[in-house]
């Protein structure tokens, strides 16, 4: 008999399609479980060397951001700022990268 119309090779077949399928899909669960800021706390730092953040006169430290920076106006505040209450966090004009709480860029739009 040959091994395709074996009904123990198919139940067997069967059973290890469903097993990694669901591995697969509780780990894929588990990835989106996760909390945002334990993903977010992967994200490498913006660095003032980085093009984009020139061009928008990215700071770490607001206190020594140029004009025309107000005072009171950093990353905690901005209405782009995902990290909540983290030191670093995601920013909208920033993907992929994390920015900091106090810092500042030109794009800042005060939080609503
Ligand atoms: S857009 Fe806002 S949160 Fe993003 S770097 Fe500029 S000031 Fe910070």
């Amino acid at each position: 008999m040959s091994k395709v119309n074996d009904p123990q090779s198919v139940d067997t077949s069967r059973r290890r399609f469903f097993a990694v399928t669901g591995t697969a899909i509780g780990a894929a669960v588990l990835v989106g479980a996760l909390p945002r800021d334990t993903r977010a706390a992967d994200l490498p730092h913006l660095t003032s060397d980085d093009p984009t953040a020139k061009a928008l006169n990215y700071t770490e430290d607001n206190t020594k951001a140029p004009a025309p920076h107000q005072p009171g106006q950093d990353c905690a505040a901005c209405n782009f700022f995902q990290g909540g209450s983290a030191t670093y966090g995601p920013c909208q004009l920033f993907p992929g990268k994390a920015v900091h709480s106090s810092g500042w860029c030109s794009g800042f739009a005060k939080k609503a």
